[in-house]
């Protein structure tokens, strides 16, 4: 049936992120390294470091809790471009998920989408300009199609973040590069995609 989506899910979610940015972190600064400041490793692994350190300390009460606290982390605990991007798709995701204790999979599949929007609004930004917005998108959509899935969405945000590869980035410090960001995979792009391997993983 319908998978029961509750705090425990978001924790472990997020549990499982943490876990695949740390393991990911020196692939996600090469990356960096290529079309920006080599950082997105070390900033994904501070933030995620301290959402669950801050889900250990205060545990949420609801799946919205919970996704506003790692929010909150990220945006205070992240320097780069990425903290306030990543930490507004969560904060915005969680408020629309308001105090429920229990959410379904199209529940949690729109609160992203909501999300989603607002990083292009603070980001500026949109598809195909080569962010990670490439691989949230169709994440997201694949998610919140009916019949929608952890793994379609998974597998919707790894080919967004290949698909990045060819793509003249438009926004961020890729940008600066102009015809030489040409030809490598947008970091952020990459850690859109561990973010949602982590939730096939958590689901399974
Ligand atoms: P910084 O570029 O400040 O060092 P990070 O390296 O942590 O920050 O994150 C870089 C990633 O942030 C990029 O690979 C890209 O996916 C994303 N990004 C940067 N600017 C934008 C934007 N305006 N809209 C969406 N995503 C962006
Ligand atoms: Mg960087
Ligand atoms: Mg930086």
């Amino acid at each position: 049936g319908e998978p029961v989506l509750d705090t425990d899910f978001v924790h472990r979610w997020l549990t499982a992120a943490a876990a695949a940015i740390s393991r990911e972190a020196a692939r996600l600064t090469d990356l960096d390294s290529a079309i920006g400041d080599a950082d997105h490793g070390s900033n994904m692994q501070r933030g995620f470091t301290a959402v669950t350190a801050a889900l250990e300390k205060e545990p949420p009460d609801s799946p919205g809790a919970a996704l506003i606290l790692a929010g909150r982390q990220l945006i205070s605990k992240v320097g780069g471009a990425s903290g306030p991007l990543y930490g507004t798709l969560l904060r915005r995701a969680g408020k629309a998920l308001g105090d429920a204790e229990q959410v379904t999979l199209q529940e949690l599949a729109g609160a992203l989408r909501t999300g989603v929007e607002a990083v292009a609004q603070l980001g500026g930004s949109a598809p195909g300009d080569k962010t990670m917005l490439d691989a949230l998108v169709p994440a997201v959509e694949a998610l919140a199609t009916d019949g929608g899935s952890f793994e379609a969405a998974s597998e919707a945000a790894d080919k967004g973040a290949l698909a990045t590869v060819p793509m003249l980035a438009r926004k961020g410090r890729a940008s600066y590069l102009g015809e030489r960001s040409i030809g490598h995979q947008d970091p952020g792009a990459t850690s859109s995609a561990l973010l949602f391997a982590a939730f096939e993983e958590v689901a399974r």
